[in-house]
């Protein structure tokens, strides 16, 4: 089967296209500035160059039919026709309370997609518009929708409750929802898979350390708590969300900066997390190297993300009274070793006895614990394209 994947956002367009048999990624690009001058095409097919096209897309629906052009072109395309797109995956960022799990996308299934939008509102919309886009090109295509929130809504109202009162429950779904459920789910697997256990046999914590960041305690093949909440905006610090902080601290800034609660809210999403602390990039790779020439502010900036990663750690071990695998990945956690290391140092108490000449290894799926740890700590690379395609064709087959 031939499942594209796509991830929409109110100007972006990221596919994949992937044969799901061999799970090769036969072509995979970018739309960029949807609906903004300049708006431009990558695609790269398997065996073939990068190509880049700038070229007007005025909306979704010129994007996707930009894309099943290259996708189907006589001499770069990797198949003959659209016939040959056997289902469409659709990443979709917030599911509420209304999806536990993946769905074939219908009528209903876009209507209850709609009602989450203010919850995500910057992206369900756009998500949205993905999947109408693709309903007017490919109208007989089965869709699929796989959530970022349906792996977390196993979480128990311990987990998911805020010590608010209940009645913002009850009338607005005021709760911990958690995100990057797509990665936590298929990272937890693979670890499993790779250590020859079956995943309900296991307490698993996943650390996706990339852009956004979350932590999620998997106990025996169940998110049973994650870092993210209402938002993506809560738990770890990030590339440039605060994560957890202090509530009071939006009203005292908006006083300070003579701004209001969006004001503040802007800062927290865009200006904070690594990049407001350290003063020099969200980019993990540019603090790493102000590190290593000895920038202080980049130091403290990198040991109190370590920390915080480390206390949520330590706090997902105390919610599964215990652990067995500690799982890093997305593009901090399968790269920086240095994070890694200084996140190990914290937890040496459970046994992990990470090696520290493995702990230098990256992007690959590998144990950086000695033989015989108590708790192996290992990188999974992440794929959430590929967990999309593999929910895809279970539904659609
Ligand atoms: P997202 O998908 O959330 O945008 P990624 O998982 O791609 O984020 O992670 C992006 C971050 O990972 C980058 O900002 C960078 O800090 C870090 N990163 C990616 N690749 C490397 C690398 N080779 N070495 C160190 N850090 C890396």
């Amino acid at each position: 089967m031939n499942v594209l994947v796509i991830n929409c956002g109110s100007s972006s367009l990221k596919y994949q296209f992937i044969n799901s048999d061999s799970e090769e990624v036969l072509a995979k690009g970018l739309c960029e500035r949807i609906g903004i001058d300049g708006s431009r095409i990558s695609y790269q097919p398997k065996d073939g160059d990068k190509e880049e096209t700038v070229i007007p897309m005025p909306d979704h629906t010129v994007a996707v039919r930009l894309v099943i052009d290259k996708l189907t072109n006589p001499e770069t395309g990797v198949v003959k026709s659209l016939s040959d797109i056997d289902a469409v995956g659709h990443r979709i960022v917030h599911g509420g309370e209304k999806f536990a799990s993946s769905v074939i996308i219908d009528d209903e299934v876009i209507k209850a997609i709609e009602e989450c939008n203010d919850l995500a509102p910057l992206h369900n919309p756009a998500n949205l518009i993905g999947i109408d886009a693709c309903k007017k090109l490919m109208p007989s295509v089965p869709m699929v929708a796989v959530f970022d929130t349906a792996f977390h809504q196993t979480m128990p109202p311990k987990a998911y409750l805020y010590g608010i009162p209940y009645e913002y429950y009850e009338k607005y779904k005021v709760r911990r929802y958690g995100f990057h459920g797509t990665s936590h789910d298929y990272v937890s697997t693979e670890a499993a898979k790779f250590l020859g256990k079956d995943r309900k046999d296991l307490k698993i914590i996943v650390c996706h350390l990339g852009n956004g960041a979350s932590i999620t305690a998997v106990d025996k093949g169940r998110s049973v708590d994650t870092s993210m909440g209402l938002t993506p905006l809560d738990g770890l610090i990030m590339g440039t969300r605060s994560g957890s902080i202090d509530p009071a601290i939006v009203t005292f800034l908006a006083g300070k900066l003579n701004t209001d609660a969006d004001g503040v809210m802007e800062i927290l999403n865009k200006k904070s997390g690594v990049l407001g602390l350290s003063k020099v990039s969200s980019d993990f790779r540019d603090l790493e190297k102000a590190y290593n020439e000895g920038n202080e502010l980049a130091k403290i900036t990198l040991e109190t993300y370590s920390y915080h990663v480390a206390k949520f750690i330590g706090s997902y071990v105390a919610a599964m009274n215990g652990v067995d695998v500690i799982a890093y990945t997305a593009g901090v956690g399968e790269n920086t070793s240095l994070v890694r290391r200084m996140v190990s140092e914290y937890l040496t108490y459970l046994g992990t006895n990470v090696d520290p000449e493995k702990n230098k290894l990256r992007g690959e799926t590998v144990i950086l614990s000695d033989p015989g740890s108590k708790v192996v700590t290992m990188i999974v690379p992440t794929n959430e394209e590929l967990a999309i395609c593999r929910e895809t064709v279970r539904l659609v087959k």
